[in-house]
């Protein structure tokens, strides 16, 4: 049996898989937000409850909202910050009293979706979500990609490419600098771009969620849609940090802006756009396991 831990900012969820990827339990908890403790406390507590529902016991993966330090062990770049310096991964085998296995969150959707979702059968898939925040990871035959640094596939802190005089500086991010990709393509910072755009005309205007956006674009809104084409721009020009570097197999989509179907009909042509090679052919595709892929992909961080 694999266990699967996902570690993020807002929920702790714990999932038990068999060897060939069927569920047979999950539970859910909201993150004791800036206890380190309580977290870890609370892991160990899940895990035990998964291996009981089960009766088995089982290998454990976990993916954390940042990385950790290769030589010390110590967690970096986490957008948790409470997490930073941190030694995660022997504070997690001494709770869970086994070896433990961790990645970053974004490297375990990338896993996830090239195991047994739409990233099955390409070699090198790239996994990008697009929620709240901004994640990439790289997953190379299944596994994930993780360099010296435990930093691929991090381009989402990329002053993004080409800005123009408006994108200068750029929005501030929590990892220190402004203008990172993030911070143009996350769908906060799409609703916050719409909001802009309609204050120029409106005094308060509503502030519009993403989904919202989109119906005013699908209604012929001229305003939403000129926001919506430089939403694809950005994401584009994002991407093309990527495609320049790796040129991945596949590209797959996951968090709340990945349930956009206007995003696979209108990205791939400004992907092209935006790359040195004049041609695109990589399919840009929505995740198979949704919401589930971060904690799959780290019950899979064991898949021989
Ligand atoms: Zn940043």
């Amino acid at each position: 049996m694999l266990v699967g831990v996902d570690w993020g900012g807002t929920k702790i969820e714990v999932v038990a898989l068999g060897e060939a990827g069927a569920e047979l339990a999950r539970v859910r908890v909201a993150t004791p937000r800036s206890d380190y403790d309580g977290c870890l406390a609370l892991i160990a507590s899940l895990v035990g409850q998964v291996e009981s529902t089960t009766g088995r016991t089982g290998t454990v993966g976990v993916g954390l909202p940042g990385s950790l330090d290769p030589r010390t062990g110590l967690a970096k770049g986490a957008s948790s910050t409470w997490l930073n310096g941190r030694p995660v991964e022997s504070d997690l085998e001494r709770v869970l009293d086994r070896p433990v296995r961790t990645s970053n969150d974004a490297d375990c959707f990338a896993v996830s979706e090239a195991v047994d979702g739409s990233g099955a059968g390409y070699r090198v898939v790239l996994g990008v979500i697009i929620g709240t925040g901004t994640g990439a990871g790289i997953a190379i035959d299944g596994r994930a990609h993780h360099g010296p640094n435990n930093s691929a596939a991090e381009y989402g802190h990329n002053q993004l490419p080409r800005p123009d005089v408006s994108e200068i500086p750029g929005p501030a991010c929590y990892c220190g600098r402004h203008g990172c990709v993030e911070r143009w393509v996350s769908g906060p910072s799409f609703a916050r771009d719409y909001h802009q755009h309609a204050s120029v005309d409106l005094i308060d205007p509503p502030r519009l969620s993403a989904k919202e956006i989109l119906e005013q674009v699908r209604s012929g809104n001229r305003l939403a849609q000129l926001v919506w084409d430089r939403y694809l721009d950005r994401l584009a020009r994002g991407l093309s940090i990527v495609v320049n570097t790796l040129d991945p197999d596949v590209i797959v989509l996951g968090g709340g802006m990945s349930n956009i179907p206007e995003l696979y009909t209108g990205l791939p042509a400004r992907v092209a756009g935006a790359t040195f090679s004049p041609c695109f052919y990589t399919p840009i595709v929505p995740a198979t396991h949704g919401d589930s892929s971060g904690v799959r992909g780290a019950a899979w961080l064991w898949k021989d």
